[in-house]
């Protein structure tokens, strides 16, 4: 949604810019596909889609990988798609990114031009002072229907199931709303060892406040489902190192 407002102004401030999506095929919702068809109408032109020469969907990649997310990122966004990215993008591009100016998106542009330095970046919407709730109305001006996982109460656009999520209330909406990729998710927890959501807090020996991690068949049944905007972010080209 971010993304999507931030190229139209680039394309507008600059018609030669070159869109481009990583294309993640059935990880995401086919509204999704949808979406990203009906921004290349507004647009008036064609999106690049980058995929992995290797992967088609975040499962393939994790059956291959058996692993689904930890601390130094989640493999699915390294390959599919920062590595097509990299093999796509030239040394003198100007990457314009889709952060906006809510406060945890911002910082996460400030973590990006931390973590890359050499690369040229730009956040426009961040620069205009725009916030997802400002997308999201801009869109509805230009009449572009928003993916319809917004409506289901997904916080983003992300594939069905994202692993970098830890957030229960996330979990809980997936069981509900996507059953079949939450049993798989949870299949594959258990082979390969992963723990994906944080169930509570407690405090150590030493006094330090640290997370209690479980597996996706432990969440309670009554789990809330309204998941808050700002728990974990967009799956950008770079999300390979935001796993939460
Ligand atoms: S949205 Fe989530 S599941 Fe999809 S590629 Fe990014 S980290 Fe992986």
């Amino acid at each position: 949604m971010n993304s999507a407002v931030m190229a139209h102004m680039a394309l507008m401030d600059n018609p030669g810019a070159i869109p481009v999506h990583c294309d993640l095929a059935e990880s995401v919702h086919p509204d999704s596909r949808r979406f990203i068809d009906d921004l290349e109408q507004w647009y008036g032109k064609q999106i690049i889609r980058l995929h992995s020469p290797k992967y088609r969907t975040v499962d393939d990649v994790f059956e291959d990988r058996k692993y689904l997310s930890g601390r130094n990122g989640a493999p699915c966004a390294s390959e599919l798609k920062f590595a097509p990215r990299m093999d796509f993008q030239l040394p003198s591009d100007l990457h314009h990114w889709g952060y906006t100016a809510d406060k945890l998106d911002s910082a996460r542009f400030d973590g990006m031009v931390a973590d890359y330095p050499l690369l040229k970046q730009r956040a426009p919407l961040i620069e205009m002072g725009l916030t997802k709730k400002d997308t999201h109305a801009i869109l509805r001006q230009h009449g572009i229907r928003r993916p319809v996982v917004y409506d289901l109460g997904m916080p983003n656009g992300n594939c069905i199931g994202c692993v970098k999520s830890s957030s229960p209330n996330y979990w809980a909406l997936i069981r509900k709303e996507f059953p079949e990729v939450f049993a798989r998710r949870n299949d594959q927890e258990k082979r390969f060892g992963a723990q994906l959501v944080i169930l509570g807090r407690t405090k150590d020996a030493s006094g330090k406040t640290v997370n209690i991690r479980g597996t996706l068949d432990q969440i309670p049944v009554n789990q809330s489902t309204k998941v808050r905007g700002a728990d974990f972010g967009g799956c950008g080209f770079h999300c390979n190192s935001a796993a939460a």
